[in-house]
Order: structure tokens, then sequence, then C-alpha cells
């Protein structure tokens, strides 16, 4: 028979696809690495995997364990679906600029979600990161996956992303485009790239405008999971372990704008209903392979689906009110903001 034991053995080995209209006018390749085709519907759930095994190697998860994050969302929802097969409960702390389709998701898995303010600094009792704390101190058994500081998240990447990226380009991938959130899939799969191809392969961070990683002043944006965003009440600069910003060699900064507009052009235009995020990932890879020729090959990684925010990017009033829509349908093509 051609079965698999568990869905979690379904995660991974995510189809490589060449981007053909969004394209047009480019001579240089750019292939979309689709991580809405893992099970629980993102890229995160390679790392959910990941930190699961290593806290039961570690013996600090076992049957009945409770799960503890703070996720914007996809994170969540791979923890949620590994725990689901092998019996933890869940809590997610998660900040109210996340999408309610995501909070919904979450609950249908079985797990319990707490919407905190997003608008608080760091350090605030009510901040996602300080509330997942004091669940995971207050509740017996339980474990904090800390996505933001655990090594296993960018270890999934250089063990799973990166060698993929590698095996499905014949090793001629030349440049690596992708969001940082945690940054754990862009340091990974730097990692892994720029070690099997002896430094060869760029790195481009993908950056919502005004996020702090690419050198922007904080302001809060409404893509969703990528960029750093501070408070200005936050003394702490918090960088995430999970990321190492010497193996991106440039960022590209992209507005809410052509991030959201680009995410709708997928959908229509090349049938990849992405979210946000993916957005901000393709318009730097089309800048970056504006400047390329046919001798390069840029690869970027699309992280979820366009399912979970259809009350924001795919609502043409949503898209109106913020003033991302000048027109009824469609905004301009993407092309016409590069
Ligand atoms: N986009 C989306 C939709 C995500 O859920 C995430 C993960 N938070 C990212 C981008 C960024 O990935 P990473 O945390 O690995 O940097």
């Amino acid at each position: 028979m051609d079965v698999i034991d568990s869905l979690v053995d379904a995660v991974g080995r995510t189809p490589l696809v060449r981007l053909n209209r969004v394209t047009e006018g480019l001579s240089c390749p750019v292939y979309a690495k689709v991580e809405y085709l893992n099970p629980g519907g993102s890229v995160k759930d390679r790392i959910a995997l990941s930190m699961v095994e290593d806290a039961e190697a570690r013996g600090l998860l076992r049957p009945g364990s409770t799960i503890v994050e703070a996720t914007s969302g996809n994170t969540g929802v791979g923890l949620a679906m590994v725990a689901a097969q092998r019996g933890y409960r869940c809590v997610f702390v998660i900040p109210d600029k996340s999408s309610a389709e995501k909070i919904a998701v979450l609950r249908a898995y079985g797990a319990e979600v707490l919407v905190c303010p997003g608008n608080v600094p760091i350090g605030h009792p009510e901040h996602v990161r300080s509330v997942s704390e004091r669940v995971a101190a207050e509740t017996p058994g339980a474990w904090l996956s800390d996505q933001y500081n655990n090594a296993f998240n960018p270890l999934a990447h250089y063990r799973s992303t990166g060698p993929e990226i590698w095996r499905q380009t014949d090793g001629r991938v030349t440049h690596f485009v992708a969001g940082v959130g945690t940054g754990g899939t862009i340091t990974g799969t730097a990692r892994y790239l720029k070690e099997v191809s002896q430094g060869r392969v760029t790195v481009v961070g993908a950056d919502p405008e005004s996020s702090v990683y690419a050198g922007g002043e904080g302001r809060p944006y409404f893509v969703e999971s990528v960029g750093h965003f501070r408070h200005p009440e936050t003394t702490e600069d918090l960088w995430p372990e999970a990321y190492d910003q010497d193996l991106v060699d440039l960022f590209e900064r992209v507005s809410d704008r052509e991030s959201l507009l680009t995410a709708r052009d997928l959908a229509r235009r090349e049938g990849l209903l992405v979210g946000g995020s993916a957005g901000t990932a393709v318009v730097a890879a089309l800048r970056v392979a504006a400047r390329l020729g046919p001798d390069d090959l840029v690869v970027v990684l699309l992280p979820d689906s366009g399912r979970i925010y259809l009350s924001k990017v795919f609502d043409d009033g949503w898209m109106r009110h913020y003033g991302f829509l000048d027109h009824e349908g469609d905004g301009p093509a993407v092309r016409d903001l590069l």
C-alpha cells in the first residue's frame, strides 16, 4: 500500500514551482518554494516537528504534557498538529494583530488560545512573550517551545529546507530570498546553502519597510509574521537567537502595499494563494532577479496560504479601508510598483 503512518510524516518535500507571469520581462528564472503545501499549511510544520522531537528526546515532553508557545499562528498550527497526534495539550499566546482565521484554526485543532495586545512593549506583563512564560511557569508539566531562541528552529531548515532546494535545483540556485520573523528559516537554509555551495549562494532578507531587521525605525505594519516592530517604550532589544544576521548578504525593504498587492497578484496570475509575507518575499525576489541574468537562479520561499487571510488581504473592503486599493477590485499590477 502507498500510505504513511501519520500526517506528520508528510512534513517537508514541498514543490519548487517556476513563477511564470509575475516575472514577465525578466531573464533570470525565479522559483517559489511552496510551503503552504505542508500538512499544517505553513513552513512552520518543519520547526514544530523538530522542536517537539528534541524536547521528547530530552524528556521535557511526556504523554499528558502541555506545549506552550507565543506564536503569530503558524507555529501554533504545526505544534497543534503534532500534539494532537501524540496526546499533548496546547496553550498558545497570540497577538491581536493575527488574523481571526488563524485563531479559529488553532481552536479547531483543540488548542487553548490566549489573545494579547500586540501594541505593548516587550517586558510588559501583557506582552505575548511574558504571558507565555507565565503560563509555562504556572502549568505543571508545561514545555515552552520558545521558537525565537530554540536551536531546533534553524536546524530544521538546515536539515530539510536547504537540502531540498539544493537537490531540486541540481545545485544551480544562486540567490535565496526569504522573510525574517524568528529568523529560523533564513538562518538554517542560508547556512546549508552557503556551506554546500562554498559561499556561492547570495542570501537576501525581505523585510517590511519599517521593521528593525533591515534598519527601519520599528513602526507597526500590517504584514504578519515577518520583521520586527519595536515598541517606543521598549528598552531591551531582543534579537532572536534563532537568527544569525551574518548569513544575510543584503536586505530588500518592502512596503505593506507592495506586499499585499503582490500576494493578491500571485493568486490571480500564478494560481498561488499565499499570505502577505509571501508577497513581501516575492517583491524582494523580483527586484533581485531584475538585476540578474539567465545564468542566475533565484529561489523565494512562500511561507503560508492566503486562506488564513481571507478577511484581510483578500477582502476588498479591508484593503480599501486601509488605503491599499485605489479602485474597485484589482489593485495596480505588481510590476508597476517595482
Ligand atoms: N511568514 C509567515 C506567514 C510565518 O508564519 C513566519 C514564521 N513566523 C515567517 C514568515 C517567518 O519565518 P521565520 O520565523 O522562520 O523567520
